[in-house]
């Protein structure tokens, strides 16, 4: 069981920053995610787009503004050594129940087995959590070559080094993904052989990568197969081949080594839902003072929130967990001072930011 000031459920963007905010203002958190990876919606969905209104910052990609909010929320992120991910981010939890305990305080448990408590909870769940679209085919709950996410570090063992890997998937994720295994920097790390499953010859996908795919294709180290999975061969708790059934009606049999399913995110509500919280069309209604929603001490900030005029921008968000971690500072701790501090001239604020001036 961990006990700590703060629960942020969530570690997208607006979720990441709800980190610093409390740091700043003394108070400990732990964020939890479903996915292997922080970012939400900006890793999830759109990583390489470029995003041009965030203030102060002409343009970014998803990806580089999850970077760039991992590294200012870092202070409060410790680490046990240099590269090692944050002791208090948990990445690949599903947060499935949240309860308000008598003293005051709340306890959330995960999918996984994770207990934590504290005064505050801050909801930061998007949309919801990011699942993996599966593939629905029988026999395949218990197989052990069955992937849908890329090893969490880059450099990592990867699992289908020198065999035959399958990716199922025609977009953005699943051609990333074979140009990344194709031309994985270490040659003992690729695949022998690597084919590429999808419904029909054309992609939908980014230019530049259905192009690099295409060149991969022509020069044979990437094979295409189309059609649709109906059927699995499983022996014991290993995926043999998938049947697969073409546009001309004939159903084939393609052989595998691993399967890499590589169909999209999408976002479920899921456990929020049985919260006790007062949801006004699947989003969780909040007082714009404080984001508090109508349990006092579970705040609702970013995309997952609603109210008068809410707009599901990054830059409302940010706003919204700014006021939350006030709000629950003033909450957590009632009889320390309130003050609003500067980051520019703060020396308890540079103190807890880690920087000499
Ligand atoms: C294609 C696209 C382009 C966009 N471009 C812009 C733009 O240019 N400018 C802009 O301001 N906004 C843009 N947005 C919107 C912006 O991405 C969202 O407003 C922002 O991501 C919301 O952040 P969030 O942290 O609230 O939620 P999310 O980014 O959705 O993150 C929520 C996280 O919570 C996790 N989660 C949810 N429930 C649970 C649970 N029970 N347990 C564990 N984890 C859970 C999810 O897995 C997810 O990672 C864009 C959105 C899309 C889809």
């Amino acid at each position: 069981m961990i006990h700590t000031d703060a629960l942020v459920v969530g570690a997208g963007p607006v979720g990441l920053f709800q980190v610093f905010q409390l740091g700043l203002l003394g108070l400990k958190a732990e964020i939890i995610d479903v996915l292997p990876h922080a970012g939400g919606q900006c890793t999830a969905l759109y990583p390489d787009k470029p995003i041009y209104d965030i203030p102060g910052v002409p343009v970014c990609t998803g990806r580089e503004l999850t970077q760039q909010l991992l590294i200012q929320a870092a202070p409060f992120m410790p680490t046990d050594a240099p590269g090692a991910p944050p002791r208090n981010l948990h990445l690949g939890h599903m947060v499935s129940e949240l309860r308000a305990l008598p003293e005051g305080s709340f306890e959330i448990q995960t999918d996984k087995g994770l207990q934590a408590r504290a005064r505050s909870v801050f909801i930061a769940a998007g949309a919801g959590a990011f699942v993996p679209r599966g593939l629905n085919l029988p026999g395949l709950e218990a197989v052990h070559n069955l992937h849908y996410f890329l090893p969490e570090q880059a450099e990592a063992p990867m699992p289908w080094a020198g065999r035959h890997l399958l990716i199922h998937g025609g977009g953005d994720e699943a051609l990333a993904a074979a140009l990344d295994m194709a031309q994985h920097p270490d040659p003992a790390q690729r695949p022998a052989r690597l084919s590429l499953l999808h419904r029909r010859d054309q992609f939908q996908a980014d230019d530049e990568l259905d192009k690099q795919v295409r060149a991969l294709m022509a020069a044979g180290q990437i094979e295409l197969v189309v059609g649709m999975p109906v059927a699995a061969q499983v022996e014991g708790e290993h995926l043999t081949a998938l049947q697969i059934l073409g546009a001309d009606g004939q159903t084939r049999t393609q052989t595998l080594d691993h399967l890499l399913v590589r169909l999209g995110m999408s976002p479920k509500l899921g456990p929020l839902t049985t919260w006790g919280l007062t949801l006004e069309r699947k989003q969780v209604a909040v007082s714009t003072a404080s984001f508090e929603s109508s349990i006092p001490g579970i705040h609702a900030v970013g995309d997952i929130n609603t109210y008068p005029g809410k707009k599901r921008l990054l830059l409302c968000g940010f706003h919204e967990a700014t006021l939350a971690a006030h709000h629950a500072a003033a909450t957590v701790h009632p009889d320390a001072p309130q003050h609003l501090l500067y980051t520019t001239t703060s020396p308890l604020l540079h103190q807890r930011l880690g920087v000499a001036r």
